[in-house]
């Protein structure tokens, strides 16, 4: 089924750092969209963004056609959907935003379809610069008719809506790309303290791999040293960025992931490590290309 895309009621769950930015789009793309989340002053802000404050999460989804959740993490949105579902009319469409694991999304899923509604994972890229900008990219876990449905909500708030497959594999494709960006960026580090240790500048051997077989984004838009990216973290003392906790988040997923399927993926596992230890010592909140500064820390 299409929704009729007009003017729709969108019930929102998580103003945080991506969901409040993400429902003032909604709100500017003409949407009636009612909010609800656990911190007031994250309430208090989507409502100056022209968000309908709710009492409650049930609140939130009462009227609404469409809801989309943007949780921390699974558990977060498990126990929102034993909430919200109930709460909702007959045959509204669930969009869960979060990134979460994929065996979350697809028990979310199967809940929402036997409470008798429609249901979809839609995790983002792009940050909160993309989730402000309107321009995130959308990986949706959905049947064709449910994607078809929801691709243009989606696209009132990010530039690129990719159908993955059914439910669990927009989670499945967030997952799996970010555990390239997380093992590429080590990658890259490594190869950076290499260099400087044989006397190789930072930019003799960026202009080398930029356009050489090395060449990955991890390189060319998020340089982990300053100097050959002028708009890359490393310029700014690191400061986020994409935050080496959430790396370590998606790479814990990824890792939990090729367990459950009994896969080695060495390189996913020792990126969920190194990233973890970096979080876990002051990391948390730096953009993740900071892991480079343990790396040369660790020197023998
Ligand atoms: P955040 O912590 O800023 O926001 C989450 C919000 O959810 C918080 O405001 C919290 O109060 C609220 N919340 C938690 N439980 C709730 C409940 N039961 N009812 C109502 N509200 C509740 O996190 P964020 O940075 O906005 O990230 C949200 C999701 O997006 C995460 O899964 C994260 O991995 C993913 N993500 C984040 C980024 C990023 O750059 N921040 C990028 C891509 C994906």
């Amino acid at each position: 089924m299409t929704l009729d895309i007009g003017s729709l009621d969108i019930g929102f769950v998580g103003l945080g750092n991506m969901g409040g930015p993400m429902a003032a789009n909604l709100v500017k793309a003409g949407h009636r969209v009612t909010g609800y989340d656990l911190v007031p002053e994250a309430l208090r802000q989507a409502e100056g963004a022209g968000v309908r404050a709710a009492a409650s999460a049930a609140e939130a989804v009462r009227d609404a056609q469409v809801v989309i959740t943007m949780l921390p993490a699974g558990r977060h949105v498990l126990a929102a959907y034993a909430e919200l579902l109930p709460a909702a009319r007959p045959d509204t469409l669930f969009v869960d935003c979060s990134t979460i694991d994929v065996a979350d999304a697809r028990t979310a899923h199967e809940l929402a379809v036997r409470a008798g509604h429609r249901a979809v994972d839609a995790p983002v890229s792009g940050g909160v610069v993309g989730a402000t900008a309107g321009t995130l990219t959308f990986m949706v876990g959905a049947t064709e008719p449910d994607f078809a449905g929801v691709r243009p909500v989606l696209e009132a708030m990010g530039r690129k809506v990719v159908h993955c497959g059914a439910a669990g594999a927009g989670q499945a494709a967030k997952i799996c790309n970010n555990m390239i960006l997380g093992i590429s960026m080590i990658a890259v580090s490594e190869a950076f303290v290499l260099g400087e240790s044989l006397g190789l500048s930072h930019q003799a051997l960026f202009d080398v791999a930029s356009t050489a077989s090395g060449q990955c984004w991890a390189l060319t838009s998020n340089c982990p040293v300053p100097g050959p990216v002028p708009a890359s973290p490393a310029n700014r003392d690191y400061a986020a960025g994409f935050a080496a906790a959430l790396m370590a988040k998606d790479l814990g997923l990824a890792a939990g992931a090729a367990e459950a399927a009994g896969l080695p993926t060495e390189l996913g596992r020792r990126a969920a490590e190194l990233y973890a230890d970096f979080a876990a010592a002051d990391g948390a909140g730096l953009d993740f290309s900071a892991i480079i500064t343990t790396l040369k820390e660790n020197r023998a």
